[in-house]
C-alpha cells in the first residue's frame, strides 16, 4: 500500500502521542495559534515565593527565537534557588529543562547548533550560552563544559524578562544554543538536559578503558540520576548492573529501567555486609565499575568497597557542596588500583548523543517516561517546588497552564 507523507505523519503523530501517554497535541503548526500581546512567567520574587506575572510579548530581532513553551522539569538546582537563593539571582525566571515550539524567529535564524535546519512550528530545547562567541556549533567544543557558561533559567532578570522556561513563552537571543528536537516526543524532550548530565558521566567512565561492554555495574543512588544512568547503560548493552538504595519502589523501577539486581541498604547490616550481598549477587565477584550518585558523603565513602581491585568508579552525586567524605587512601584506593574520575554537567556533544540515547532507550522498551512521576500547571509552581523539596517524585514537571 502506497501512503503519502501526509498520511504517515498524522499515523507517526498519533503513535508518538499513545507512546507518550499525553495528550495528542491541539495544533503542530505555528500559524494556527495566535500569539497573545503578554506573556506569563514563574519569577522567583523572595525565598520560596513565586509569583506569576504578566509581561508584554517582546520584539523577536533578527537573531532572536521566540518559543511557546509546552513543558519545563524542575532541577535540584531550582530547589536550591527557591529555598536558599544561593546564586543571588532573586528576582529570577528559573527553570532550564524546558522545551516548546518556535513560533516566532528573526530573519538571521536558519539552522540549529548541531547544523540542522529550522522552521517555525519545530521543537527545540535550548542548551548553552556564549554571548562571546554567538557563532559557535556543537563541533567547535568537544571539551566545554556548561559549569563556565549561562543558560536559560539561570540568568538575571532584564527587561524581557522572559528568560527562563517556567513560563508559557521564552525569548531565545543571539549567542544561544539551541537544537531541533522535533522528531521527540513531549516527555522526552523535557528529560534531555538531566540526561544529558549522565551521557557526560558515562564518557567520563568510558575515558578510564574499564567500563565495557560486559561489565559488572554498581549504580549507587536511585533518584532520578542514577535511574537514568541505570537506563543508559542498559541501553549501550551492559546486562550486569545493580542498583544501590534505601527505597525499595525506586529499586523496582531501576530493575524496569534495566538493573539486573539491587541491594537495599535496610537489608544489610554495615558497608561490609552490603559489599559481601554486591558480591553475591554478581556470581562470586565484585563490580568492575561504579557510579556514585547520591549527594551523601557516606556514600562516597561507601562505594569503593564495591569495587574489586583494578576498577573504576564515576563520582557525580555531588552538585553543591554536601560536605567532606572520609576514606581509606590505603585499603580504598593505593592498594586495589582503583582509577576514579569525576563528572561535571555536559558539553554540547553531550547533547547530541542524548537524542540518540532517548530513541534507543524507547525502542528497547525502557519506561523512561516514568522518570516524570508529577506534573504541575504554572498556576501551581510553588507546590510544585514543595513537591521536589518534599523528595518523594522523581522528576517534577510544569506546564503551561
Ligand atoms: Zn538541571
Amino acid at each position: 500500500m502506497e501512503m503519502n507523507s501526509t498520511q504517515v505523519e498524522a499515523i507517526v503523530k498519533q503513535v508518538l502521542s499513545q507512546l507518550s501517554g499525553s495528550a495528542p497535541a491541539a495544533a503542530s503548526s505555528a500559524g494556527s495559534k495566535e500569539i497573545p500581546k503578554t506573556a506569563h512567567v514563574a519569577m522567583l520574587t523572595a525565598l520560596e515565593t513565586v509569583e506569576v506575572k504578566e509581561y508584554p510579548m517582546p520584539e523577536v530581532g533578527d537573531d532572536d527565537i521566540l518559543v511557546r513553551v509546552e513543558g519545563c522539569g524542575i532541577c535540584g538546582t531550582d530547589a536550591h534557588e527557591y529555598k536558599r537563593d544561593p546564586f543571588g539571582l532573586i528576582p529570577v525566571a528559573l527553570g532550564h529543562e524546558g522545551t516548546g515550539e518556535i513560533v516566532k524567529m528573526g530573519k538571521n535564524v536558519k539552522k540549529d547548533s548541531a547544523g540542522k535546519d529550522v522552521k517555525l512550528g519545530d521543537k527545540i530545547v535550548t542548551c548553552m550560552i556564549f554571548k562571546d562567541n554567538p557563532d559557535i556549533t556543537m563541533f567547535d567544543l568537544n571539551k566545554q563544559n556548561v559549569g563556565g557558561a549561562d543558560v536559560y533559567g539561570l540568568l538575571p532578570d532584564d527587561d524581557v524578562h522572559l528568560n527562563g522556561w517556567f513560563a508559557d513563552y521564552i525569548l531565545i537571543r543571539k549567542g544561544s544554543t539551541f537544537f531541533n528536537v522535533s522528531d521527540l516526543d513531549l516527555d522526552s524532550r523535557i528529560l534531555i538536559e538531566p540526561c544529558a548530565v549522565l551521557i557526560h558521566a558515562v564518557e567520563r567512565a568510558k575515558s578510564t578503558g574499564i567500563l565495557k561492554f560486559n561489565s559488572r555495574v554498581v549504580v549507587q543512588g536511585c533518584g532520578p540520576i542514577g535511574l537514568i544512568c541505570i537506563a543508559i547503560l542498559r541501553t549501550m548493552g551492559i546486562m550486569n548492573i545493580i542498583a544501590v538504595d534505601g527505597n525499595a519502589g525506586r529499586l523496582e523501577f531501576a530493575k524496569r529501567l534495566g538493573a539486573s539486581d539491587s541491594v537495599n541498604f535496610n537489608d544489610y547490616n554495615g558497608v561490609e555486609a552490603m559489599a559481601e550481598g554486591v558480591n553475591e549477587k554478581f556470581g562470586g565477584h565484585l563490580a568492575d565499575f561504579a557510579f556514585q550518585c547520591t549527594g551523601s558523603p557516606a556514600g562516597h565513602s561507601n562505594i569503593y568497597k564495591f569495587i574489586r581491585n583494578g576498577g573504576g568508579l564515576c563520582e557525580l552525586g555531588f552538585f553543591i557542596n554536601g560536605g567532606d567524605a572520609t576514606i581509606n587512601p590505603h585499603f580504598d584506593i593505593c592498594s586495589k588500583e582503583i582509577t576514579t574520575v569525576g563528572s561535571w554537567v555536559y558539553t554540547l556533544r553531550d547533547y547530541a548523543t542524548t537524542f540518540d540515547f532517548l530513541k534507543s532507550a524507547k525502542a528497547i522498551g525502557l519506561p523512561i517516561s516514568e522518570l516524570i512521576s508529577d506534573r504541575y500547571p504554572l498556576s501551581q509552581i510553588n507546590e510544585a517546588y514543595k513537591k521536589n523539596l518534599a523528595m518523594t517524585g522523581l522528576k517534577i514537571a510544569v506546564f503551561p497552564d
